[in-house]
Parts: C-alpha cells; structure tokens; sequence
C-alpha cells in the first residue's frame, strides 16, 4: 500500500527528454538538498549540488534562455541566486545558480551541445555555502519538475527512513512546542505541526518525499514532493500552497487535533525508507 509509481509515471512521460546530470561523471557527492524542502517561507524549487569550482555541463543540447551575471548588479543586488543561467531544451528548461563563472552571458541565445561546458559551480548571490542549486522547469505545464526523478538517483544515496521530531502548535501569539506523550491544553484547533528530518548515509538532513496524516483511520493530507505546479502561488503537486504544508521548517499535521482520538502519519524518503508513528493525544480544551 505504501509504494507508488510515480517514479515510473514521470520518467515515462519526459524520457524523450533524455536529460544528463548537469556535472562530469566521475563526480563524486551527494546532494546538499532535496526538492520541496521548507525554506521556511517557500519551497526549495530544485536540488542542491555541493561544493565549488565544478564545471557545469549542458544536460542535453541547449539554447541559453536567460543569463545574469553577478557584476552586472553593483553592491548588494536584490537577486539572490547570484550568477544564474536558464537552458531551453524544448519542452524542459533546466536552471543553474550560484555560479562562480559562466560563459553562457557572452552572446544572446547562444547554443550548446549535449556535454558541453558552461559554467563553473560558486557561491554567488545569496548562498550558505558553495553549490549548484539546479532546477528542471516544464514551461507548458507551469512545473518545476524533482529532479531526482528525471536524473534519477546517482548523486542521492539515502538508507536511513525519515525521522519524526517533535510537535509544535501555532497559537494567536506564539509558536509552542508541545509533547504529544503528555496532556497539553489547547482551546481552539489551532494548527498542529511536526518536524521531519530525511537522513541519508551520514549527517544529511532533508527533506522528505512523500506523507500523509491520517486521523482516526482517515486520510486528511496527502503530500507528495514530486513538482510545484504555479497556480496562484507555487502549489505542491498542483495543489497545495507553502503555508498549507509548512509552518517555517514543520510539516503540516492537522488544524483538528482535539476531534480525533488517533493521529497517524506515514512518512517516506524518495528512496523508498518509511516511517509510521502515531499518536493518542490527551488534550484539555479549555
Ligand atoms: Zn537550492
């Protein structure tokens, strides 16, 4: 039951694309970042490749959309993405920022092979830390695409299931960690959230693929990291928005903790590593 083909479904309908990684192939890391995670007041629109200096390579043949050089912008530039470039490939665009250089700016619309390189990784614009954030965008559909599921999964290695932390209530004048273990008071459904914390193989901490809440047996949320579809906003998978799923970097639980006896949520990683918790809260509502 708690398997899905949609791995299958999207590289069935974009294989035509044929996309590479945008890095050479005996590159070796592991994403920094995973697609959809809370960058606590929106969505993280691609994944992050770590480290500086790399050469970045055109996944497929490209025309160069649209280039931003950092020098172009004097002092402290309102553009966070730092030196940025937009490919088109046809039906998918792919996008690179936080470059350290690239050529792509030279000539408008300018072409590039299969394989060819473009730019070198960096720490342009507003970054944490030296890498590539890379993007798969599908014009016609409004849809930024998980990579990791057109690329597949080389540079993404996760054996360890999601871990669920702790709970936290948004009340009128706070955010309030409570103890689920333990009777909290609560005197109106204010929104219920829990940290969920990907682990890979050694110290990552991502974001997760897929979960669903259940209260008392029936499904209330369903959210899966697969595309951000722009309808109004950046909505996951087509539907919901940031603040429908996130409270800064807690995923959404319920808005209705005092009407269920039973909280459940099925939790899992890209990789297919889950986790179930549940919970039998004891609130005093008023
Ligand atoms: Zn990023």
């Amino acid at each position: 039951m708690f398997r899905f083909c949609v791995v299958l479904f999207f590289a069935e309908s974009l294989i035509a694309q044929e996309l590479d990684w945008p890095v050479e192939k005996d590159k070796k890391f592991q994403i920094s970042s995973t697609f959809g995670e809370s960058r606590m007041d929106h969505f993280h629109n691609g994944i992050d490749l770590p480290g500086e200096g790399f050469p970045v390579l055109s996944p497929a043949d490209a025309r160069v959309l649209y280039c931003h050089h950092d020098s172009e912008v004097p002092g402290e530039m309102p553009f966070g993405g730092g030196t940025t470039v937009v490919l088109d490939h046809g039906k998918l665009w792919t996008g690179y920022m936080h470059l350290a250089e690239t050529t792509a700016c030279n000539n408008e619309g300018q072409l590039l092979a299969r394989g060819e390189k473009f730019a070198s990784a960096g720490n342009s614009g507003h970054s944490g830390g030296p890498h590539l954030h890379f993007f798969i965008y599908e014009p016609a559909q409004r849809t930024l695409v998980n990579p990791l599921l057109i690329l597949g999964q080389d540079y993404y290695r996760d054996k360890k299931p999601p871990l669920v932390k702790e709970w936290g209530v948004l009340l009128p004048e706070k955010f309030a960690m409570v103890n689920p273990q333990r009777p909290f008071r609560l005197s109106a459904d204010y929104p219920v959230y829990v940290l969920i914390e990907d682990q890979g193989v050694a110290r990552e901490r991502w974001g997760i693929f897929e979960y669903r809440v259940f209260l008392d047996d029936r499904e209330v949320l369903a959210a899966r990291f697969d595309r951000l579809v722009f309808n109004d906003g950046w909505r996951l998978g087509g539907k919901y928005s940031f603040e429908e799923i996130f409270y800064r970097n807690f995923y959404t639980l319920t808005n209705q903790v005092r009407r269920a006896r039973r909280i459940r949520l099925e939790a899992r990683d890209l990789a297919g590593n889950s986790t179930e918790r549940s919970w039998e809260p004891t609130i005093q509502q008023n």
